[in-house]
C-alpha cells in the first residue's frame, strides 16, 4: 500500500477517478456573483497570501499551513479543506479512501440560477472530490478508525445523496468491524438541489448510527468545525457520544438571519459560536486544532488496550 502523502499526490496530478467524470458534466456554464466570489477566496488561499477572518492581517499561505492553518498570534482557526484534515489526524501509510468515485445525480433536473450539474462540475474540478466528503478508514496513533470528513469547498459541504450515502457506508462499516468513528463536520445543510433526497439523509445517517452507538455500544465522536450548520446539526452532527467543537465554529441549526427575521429580534454577538454554546452545555468540549489528534487518541484509548489484550 501507497503511503497517505504518495496517495495524496497522485490524486493531485491524475485527478483520480473524477477527471473522467467531470468531462461527463455539463459544460459552459457561466459563474453566478456568488461562485465568482467563493472561487476568488479560494484562489487567494492558494497563491502566497491570505488574509485572517478574525484579525484581518495578511498571513503567509506557506507558514499557516504548516500551523495547521492556525494563525498563531490570534488563534483564529481558518478554514481546511478534507485533505488538510485528514494528512494530519490519520497515520501515515494507513489511510484507506472509501466510495471515491461516488457522484451525484440530478434526478430533479435541478435548474436555479445555474444548473446543479453545472454546481456540481464547477466544484470537482475545484476540489478534485466528486462531491463534498471524503471518507475513509485508517488509524489514529494505532488504533483502526472510520472517518469521514466533510468538505466546505464543495457546494459549501451541502449534504445530499452522494453525502448521505458516503457517511452511512463507513458507520456500517464500523459497526461491523467494531471500530470507532469520527464524523468531521464542515457544512451549510442539506443540499437543496436534491429536495426530499437529500433530506431523508438526516435520517438515513441516525438509523445506522443507531446501531453503532447504541446497539454496539461503539464510539462516535462529532467534530464541529466552522460552519457546522443546517441538516448537519440537526443529524449526525448532535449525535456525537462525544462532541467536540473547534475554537470560534459557528453551530447551528437554523442560521441567525432566518432566526432574526422570523421572531424580529436582533440576537446578540457571539450567538451561535463555540464558546457560547459551551456556556450553554453544547460542545463536550472546545479543543483546538493542533490538539485534536491527541485529544481524539485519549478518547479512544479504550479501544487501544482492548487490542492490546487480544
Ligand atoms: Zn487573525
Amino acid at each position: 500500500m501507497t503511503s497517505l502523502a504518495d496517495w495524496f499526490e497522485d490524486k493531485r496530478k491524475f485527478g483520480g477517478l473524477i477527471g473522467a467524470l467531470i468531462e461527463k458534466a455539463t459544460k459552459g456554464y457561466v459563474l453566478s456573483e456568488r461562485e465568482k466570489d467563493r472561487s476568488i477566496s479560494i484562489d487567494t488561499n492558494k497563491g502566497l497570501w491570505t488574509r485572517c477572518d478574525n484579525c484581518e492581517n495578511m498571513l503567509y499561505v506557506k507558514f499557516l499551513k504548516q500551523n495547521k492553518r492556525v494563525r498563531e498570534e490570534c488563534g483564529y482557526h481558518l478554514q481546511m479543506d478534507s485533505t488538510e484534515r485528514i494528512e494530519p489526524l490519520i497515520d501515515r501509510g494507513t489511510w484507506i479512501p472509501m466510495d471515491e468515485d461516488m457522484v451525484a445525480r440530478d434526478v430533479l433536473e435541478f435548474h436555479d440560477e445555474e444548473s446543479y450539474k453545472d454546481r456540481i462540475a464547477f466544484s470537482q474540478k475545484r476540489t478534485g472530490l466528486t462531491d463534498a466528503i471524503q471518507t475513509g478508514i485508517g488509524k489514529l496513533n494505532g488504533v483502526s478508525v472510520a472517518l469521514g470528513v466533510m468538505d466546505f469547498q464543495f457546494m459549501g459541504g451541502s449534504m445530499g445523496s452522494v453525502v448521505g450515502e458516503k457517511i452511512t457506508r463507513p458507520i456500517e462499516h464500523a459497526t461491523q468491524e467494531s471500530m470507532p468513528l469520527v464524523l468531521v463536520c464542515s457544512s451549510g445543510g442539506a443540499r437543496t438541489q436534491e429536495g426530499t433526497l437529500s433530506s431523508m439523509q438526516m435520517a438515513k445517517i441516525p438509523s445506522v448510527l443507531q446501531i453503532h452507538q447504541v446497539q454496539k455500544r461503539l464510539l462516535h465522536v462529532a467534530v464541529l468545525t466552522y460552519p457546522t450548520t443546517g441538516g448537519v446539526t440537526a443529524s449526525f452532527g448532535m449525535l456525537g457520544d462525544i462532541i467536540i467543537a473547534e475554537p470560534k465554529a459557528y453551530i447551528a441549526s437554523a442560521g441567525k438571519r432566518v432566526i432574526e427575521q422570523t421572531l424580529r429580534q436582533k440576537i446578540p454577538d457571539g450567538f451561535q459560536v463555540a464558546e457560547s454554546s459551551s456556556d450553554h452545555g453544547l460542545p463536550d468540549s472546545i479543543v483546538p486544532r493542533n490538539l485534536s489528534k491527541g485529544v481524539l487518541s485519549e478518547i479512544f484509548e479504550p479501544y487501544a488496550s482492548a487490542l492490546c489484550k487480544v
